[in-house]
């Protein structure tokens, strides 16, 4: 059977097939017999008394940053768990019925949850994400965690789930997992970027996947094309091997390129390098023959845990990554959290909107001690390197304003405690926001070089979620609104003498770093796995002809307008593997 779905993370991978579910989902109906149940109950007792020891914790770190007001969520949440109603019905169930703890909390918390279904009023449909919540943090610890789960896998499998959340992805143990296919989400969700950078391949957005495989049953995965195969035949089988061993040579070959400078064939020289999301992609990115780091993400330290990472943890991490690219700069970007990189114990609450709401630059200077510890961390490491720092989603100077002054601050603390740093680090942003594409004039005044963040920018200048698979075709970074925008942030910031670079996903396609570079940016990152394809595009073509090729770009009515352009004047200059690549990753999805 052939399901399809959208391309999300390049490569091709065969194998058994791991169904993961949740854990309201993954719970068992098990008869326990009658000598079991003493053991159920304390097992039972100690998943309560754990959960509620990790939400007090949560609650005081809170508490301490942000305030009473904000840690009352967490009171909240303790005392469902110590509800005695709670207790003496789970405890009875498990006794009457002889059934194991999670089958029959469940049950009650799935009774409870559901009392609160039809009210209208939205604090008490709040209080219905806060039970579901607690159900799922009790759950994780009579059942274990899923990336727990991951770990007992014996055979390397492809992981099919409803949805990781990009901290899933980051913990996925690699040799135990061949690629994976989910239910949900869109190319630039964070999930299918962390599946980049880590060269795991992988498709989203394929509707009923679960229900439509079993574990063991061999599958083969085609990241290229979105399209998930099980139990392919004997010659599907062969076909498979042979584009695998094909996409290996191909990746050989590239490493040609490592050594030689992303330039046009004209002498035009444009910055180009890699995204990473975790520490351990550094030695990758070294060896890719990038510039450099153009974008650190810095979430991961936060995700997936129960308290904020320490200075000294960070530190580590940074200076390792510093060191790994041997004087070349990396820009460590400060915590983008928010939206769909949410760590519970920073407090924040169900929001309509994620994507509109407490995120990037906004959340973090709502908690400035946790913020100035980062930014810390951060300058500590640019004594073993180059190091480059950015602010997420900025959407005006104010903000800027507030960030540099915690950044001051931060350094009025190294200076007391005697920590070395460079004081020169160049201080960017990213621009991802349409309020910072027309404030850019004004921005770049006040730092030092500009990143577009173009997943961002495409999602709030056409008013489409990156994460939505139902928008997924219409999520177009070569939309003409979204090129004069990146056009207008390059005027701005070269009139104030600032370098433009863009790292949103958008940069890693070969035709469109062609185009960016027409459109006047200095600098592009991409994902480890793009830049020798990026190189290889930036050297095949002429800067002179890129200029006039913007221009007429920039006046197009539509995307498919200047699809159509690229095609006829870019197409023919690029290696003809690029643009079959390109072919079938945007090849029809039908089902065929
Ligand atoms: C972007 O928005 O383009 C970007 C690089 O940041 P992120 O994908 O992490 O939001
Ligand atoms: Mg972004």
């Amino acid at each position: 059977m052939r399901l399809s779905g959208i391309a999300a993370s390049p490569g091709l991978a065969l194998g058994p097939i791991f169904r993961f579910e949740r854990e309201e989902f993954a719970v068992r109906e098990i008869e326990l017999m009658p000598e079991a149940v003493e053991g159920e109950l304390e097992r039972f007792h100690a998943a309560l008394e754990v959960s509620r020891r990790d939400l007090a914790g949560i609650r005081d770190g809170i508490a301490a940053e942000l305030g009473e007001t904000d840690a009352r969520i967490y009171d909240a949440h303790l005392l469902i768990l110590d509800d005695p109603e709670l207790l003496e019905s789970v405890e009875r169930g498990i006794r009457a019925q002889h059934r194991n703890a999670a089958f029959v909390f469940r049950a009650y918390m799935t009774g409870i949850a559901s009392t609160f279904d039809n009210v209208e009023d939205e604090y008490l449909r709040e209080r219905r994400a806060d039970i579901a919540d607690c159900a799922r943090r009790v759950l994780r610890h009579l059942l274990g965690t899923g990336t727990r789960q991951f770990d007992e896998l014996r055979e390397p499998a492809i992981v099919v789930a409803h949805d990781l959340g990009p901290s899933e992805v980051a913990m996925l143990p690699r040799d135990k997992v061949l690629g994976f296919v989910l239910e949900v989400g869109g190319r630039t969700s964070h999930g299918a970027i962390v599946a980049r950078g880590r060269g795991i391949p992988a498709i989203v957005s394929v509707p009923a996947a679960l229900q439509s495989v079993r574990t063991g049953a061999t599958a083969a995965i085609d990241g290229y094309l979105g399209v998930l195969e099980t139990d392919p035949g004997e010659s599907a089988l062969a076909q498979y091997r042979v584009r695998m061993e094909r996409a290996r040579v191909r990746t050989e070959s590239m490493r040609s390129l490592e050594h030689e400078p992303a330039v046009t064939r004209d002498g035009h020289k444009l910055e180009l390098g890699a995204n990473l999301e975790l520490p351990g992609e550094a030695a990758a990115a070294a060896v890719s023959g990038a510039d450099g780091v153009g974008l650190f993400r810095t979430e991961f330290f936060y995700l997936n845990r129960t308290e904020r990472p320490t200075e000294e943890e960070q530190y580590q991490a940074y200076r390792y990554v510093a060191e790994r690219m041997q004087g070349r700069p990396v820009i460590f970007r400060t915590m983008d959290l928010g939206g769909d990189k949410v760590a519970s114990y920073l407090g924040v609450t169900h929001e309509t909107n994620p994507f509109l709401g407490l995120r990037g630059i906004r959340l973090a200077l709502t908690s400035p001690e946790m913020f100035r510890t980062q930014i810390r961390a951060i300058y500590r490491a640019s004594a073993h390197g180059r190091v480059r720092l950015m602010f997420p989603m900025v959407s005006g100077v104010e903000e800027l304003h507030r960030a540099l002054l915690l950044r001051d601050e931060a350094l009025v603390e190294l200076q007391v405690a005697g920590q070395a740093y460079d004081p020169k680090v160049e201080v960017g942003i990213m621009i991802e926001t349409p309020s910072a594409v027309w404030m850019a004039d004004a921005l770049a005044r006040h730092s030092d070089f500009f990143s577009i963040g173009s997943n961002d920018l495409i999602q709030y200048t056409l008013a489409m979620d990156r994460d939505n698979p139902r928008l997924a075709h219409l999520y177009e970074p070569l939309d003409p609104a979204v090129l004069r925008s990146v056009r207008h942030t390059v005027d701005a910031a070269h009139a104030a003498g600032r370098w433009v670079g863009v790292c949103g996903e958008m940069a890693g396609d070969p035709q469109n770093a062609v185009l960016l570079l027409g459109l006047g940016v200095d600098e592009l990152s991409v994902s480890v796995y793009d830049v020798p394809r990026v190189k290889s595009a930036i050297r095949s073509v002429q800067y002179e002809a890129l200029s006039e090729l913007a221009a007429r770009a920039l006046r197009c009515e539509s995307a498919e307008a200047v699809r159509a352009l690229m095609h006829r004047e870019v197409d023919r200059l690029l290696p003809s593997f690029l643009v079959q690549d390109r072919a079938q990753e945007t090849a029809p999805q039908g089902d065929a």
